[in-house]
């Protein structure tokens, strides 16, 4: 590929995706490839796919389909298709669409450049591999490199996951839980830092089993206190924590370590202990509870977000109550709803009482609509309150505004006029607005405190 060429990614799917877009982007960068402003002007386009539900891998194939389409007349055109559905559909793919000229797997990330020599030369290649625990080190460090988009940004701790929960294809797509070695982690966060960035989230489909298959002799918990230790590194946040999995430790180390902030992404699912164990979390409504009264009570300010699916087979309307209850019961500051899709090779896809497509529709609205008054109640109950936030960068909404997170994870706008805060900065603000997903804030002419104990703002339960 010359020099002069432009790239293009289109991003689908989660925080592992971004990171691995990024990722393919320090690579194409080291070649000298420029960015394009849109689809329509780059002579490569990488869709990076998700597989996780059926809605987003249609819209990355669809979106295949049109590129394959348009390079009947921009035949220089490189099409490549990556990520989770290019990992499970394969050589498939180059099959169904002869305009592809490349499908590279979710551990491949780090042969982007081999893969694009070898379509220059005009193979159609297909990798997809899993790498080894050996392999994963080295492969990680072409992140080095990656265009980073603000003060906050991504490390990926381990790849992949070995719970096979029934209705999850990312064990497919992902392969086997492998976790990367803690002193190539810190290095990255090392050097991260020495580029501006403030605050650095975990990234593993369950952080809290790292490193055990691997005895590395340090946990997530120890990690966790290592990455703190970084200088210039102010904040601290991970995803996902599995509730099967979090330990007393890292409720201890959460709660005593400052720079880790005080939020928690714990996916619940559903509320039912028959369908949680149709479903195999390992896990009961109870024990979740149990979680909760525990992380809360050790940090009382917790942001406590969750992810929950909607008509999973066999779940009767008695189950999809049990789930409004729980969700009720825990006031979750953020929920994300999901209705159930069946994924092709997931044991629940072959399971009796599919529920029928209008009854998931209806039990998601419900859910959505309960979720939705609560987390907007629980942004009203937060104005007056003060908050430290970190300056994220100008709001995507409003030019006049700046946007930061607070500690547990609430997004704040204030306004650009008057501030005299810079972008990367730690700022008290007053809050004085409640929206349905932010808040507008106030900035207060004194210093962070930094700790959120000291602050007063224990959201009671
Ligand atoms: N590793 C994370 C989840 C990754 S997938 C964890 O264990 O929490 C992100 C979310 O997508 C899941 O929490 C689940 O709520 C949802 N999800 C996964 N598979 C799904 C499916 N087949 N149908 C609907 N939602 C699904
Ligand atoms: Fe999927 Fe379960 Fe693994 Fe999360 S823990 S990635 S839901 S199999």
């Amino acid at each position: 590929m010359s020099a002069s060429r432009k790239y293009f990614i289109v991003n689908f799917g989660c925080q592992m995706n971004v990171l691995d877009s990024g990722r393919m982007e320090g690579i194409l960068l080291e070649k000298a490839i420029k960015p394009a402003r849109a689809v329509e002007d780059a002579d490569l386009v990488l869709v990076n796919s998700c597989s996780v539900r059926e809605k987003p891998e249609r819209k990355a194939l669809s979106l295949l389909g049109r590129l394959c389409k348009a390079k009947k007349h921009k035949p220089d055109l490189v099409i490549g298709f990556c990520g989770c559905a290019a990992q499970q559909h394969g050589e498939f793919l180059l099959e169904r669409f002869p305009g592809l000229n490349f499908v590279l797997g979710t551990n491949q990330v780090a042969r982007l450049g081999e893969v694009l020599e070898q379509a220059g030369l005009g193979e159609r290649v297909v990798k997809t591999e899993w790498t080894d625990e050996g392999d994963l080190d080295c492969l990680f460090s072409v992140s080095k490199n990656r265009p980073l988009p603000g003060v906050s940004a991504f490390v990926a701790i381990m790849e992949g996951c070995d719970n096979y929960c029934a209705y999850c294809v990312v064990p497919y797509v992902r392969g086997p839980e492998r976790s990367r070695k803690p002193s190539d982690i810190i290095a990255e966060i090392g050097n991260l830092a020495a580029r501006g960035v403030k605050e650095i989230v975990l990234l593993g489909q369950n952080v809290n089993s790292y490193g055990l298959k691997r005895g590395f002799g340090a946990d997530f918990p120890d990690l966790l206190l290592m990455a703190a230790k970084v200088e210039g590194i102010e904040r601290l946040r991970f995803t996902t924590s599995h509730p099967k999995d979090l330990s007393e430790k890292l409720i201890a180390v959460m709660a005593g370590e400052n720079k880790i902030c005080e939020q928690i992404h714990l996916p619940l699912q559903a509320g039912s202990d028959r369908v949680l164990a149709l479903m195999g979390r390992g896990y009961t409504s109870g024990q979740y509870l149990a979680l909760v009264r525990k992380l809360r009570s050790a940090m009382p300010g917790l942001g406590l977000s969750t992810d929950l699916i909607a008509g999973f087979p066999g779940e009767t309307e008695e189950d999809f109550e049990r789930t409004l209850d729980m969700v009720q019961a825990i006031q979750f500051d953020e929920a994300f709803s999901f209705r159930y899709s069946q994924r092709p090779g997931t044991r629940a896809a072959q399971y009796p009482g599919q529920v029928p497509e209008e009854t998931k529709l209806e039990r998601l609205w419900r859910l959505d609509q309960l979720v939705g008054g609560i987390t907007e109640a629980k942004n009203l109950e937060q104005v007056g309150r003060t908050k430290e936030i970190l300056l994220e960068g100008t709001s995507k909404r409003d030019a006049q505004k700046l946007t930061g997170r607070s500690r547990e994870g609430r997004l704040v706008h204030i306004a650009k006029q008057g501030a005299e805060q810079s972008i990367g900065e730690l700022v008290m603000v007053r809050v004085a607005q409640g929206l349905k997903h932010s808040l507008l804030g106030e900035p207060l002419k004194q210093e962070p405190r930094g700790s959120w104990q000291g602050e007063g703002q224990c959201l009671s339960r």
